[in-house]
């Protein structure tokens, strides 16, 4: 059985260098073939944006592709191979049983006032932000209004998602083991007028996040590293996806072990 390989990587001087060498290391294999369209496994060659890229690349098809990050600057959160150990990757893709671990996706769906829907999946999380304006928002979790929100903005992320932007404003790490979404506030307003939770809530699989916009004007919307065009906007519901995202477990890092080394360890 042939395992085809696509690879995506980024521009940096160094990315470019891994990528001929790992070209020239498959070539050297009978059962590995690179090819640019339905590949079963997809190497990124980067940082953890390389593979944000990589998995909406793919989105539409995560039941059939695998990702493995090789990573060209600091250890990534995606991305767990240095470039080198290349001979030993491609050794052991040789090898593989096609083994994969799989993590938590978040479910999008932005509606807009013409009551058109987009429908989105996110790896890492999904911000609404107001620019200069405080953003004002009622915060549904599954029917009932837990609260209006005021303030800078929300960021709803899933566990693998909680060491990037959502560790930033104050939510906590989630070991993507488990099966959770988890609400975080950007700044919000808290007086003796306007009141939020003001920390930060792990929400379950089975249940689902509506904010519905209420202050006027444009919002900024992400989605990992892409921005949505967000005119018009009236909600945006989050749940836990169906869809789950493989990993090629080639190598497993302990978790706590990646976050101690990102966060922690002084080198
Ligand atoms: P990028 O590779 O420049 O990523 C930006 C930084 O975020 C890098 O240091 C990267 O290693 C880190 N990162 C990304 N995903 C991570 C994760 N799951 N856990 C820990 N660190 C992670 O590329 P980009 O395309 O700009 O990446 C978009 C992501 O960057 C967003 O999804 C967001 O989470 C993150 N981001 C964070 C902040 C912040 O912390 N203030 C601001 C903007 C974007």
């Amino acid at each position: 059985m042939v395992l085809r390989i696509g690879i995506i990587h980024n521009q940096e001087e160094k990315s470019i260098r891994v990528l001929q060498r790992l070209r020239g290391l498959l070539a050297m294999k009978d059962d590995l073939e690179i090819v640019d369209r339905d590949p079963q496994l997809v190497i990124t060659i980067g940082g953890d944006g390389t593979l944000l890229s990589a998995f909406h690349r793919y989105s539409h098809r995560l039941n059939e592709v695998r990702f493995l990050g090789v990573h060209t600057g600091h250890l990534g959160f995606y991305t767990d191979w240095r470039d080198y150990e290349l001979p030993e990757l491609v050794n052991s893709l040789s090898d593989e049983q096609g083994t994969s671990v799989s993590y938590p996706l978040l479910d999008i769906v932005v509606t807009s006032a013409n009551g058109q829907h987009q429908h989105f999946l996110a790896l890492n999380e999904s911000t609404i932000r107001k620019g200069s304006r405080t953003m004002v928002a009622d915060v549904y979790i599954k029917e009932e209004l837990f609260e209006r929100f005021r303030g800078d903005g929300l960021s709803i992320s899933t566990p693998t998602g909680s060491t990037a932007y959502n560790k930033s404003v104050g939510g906590a790490v989630v070991h993507p083991s488990i099966n959770a979404m988890q609400l975080a506030e950007i700044a919000s307003l808290n007086n003796r007028v306007f009141r939020t939770l003001g920390s930060p809530s792990i929400i379950g699989s089975h249940e689902w996040i509506d904010v519905q916009l209420k202050s006027s004007g444009e919002h900024l919307i992400t989605i990992d590293q892409l921005d949505i065009n967000s005119k018009e906007v009236v909600s945006i519901k989050y749940k836990i996806a169906d869809e789950r995202i493989h990993f090629a477990s080639y190598r497993h890092m302990h978790f706590w072990h990646r976050v101690k080394d990102a966060f922690i360890r002084e080198d």
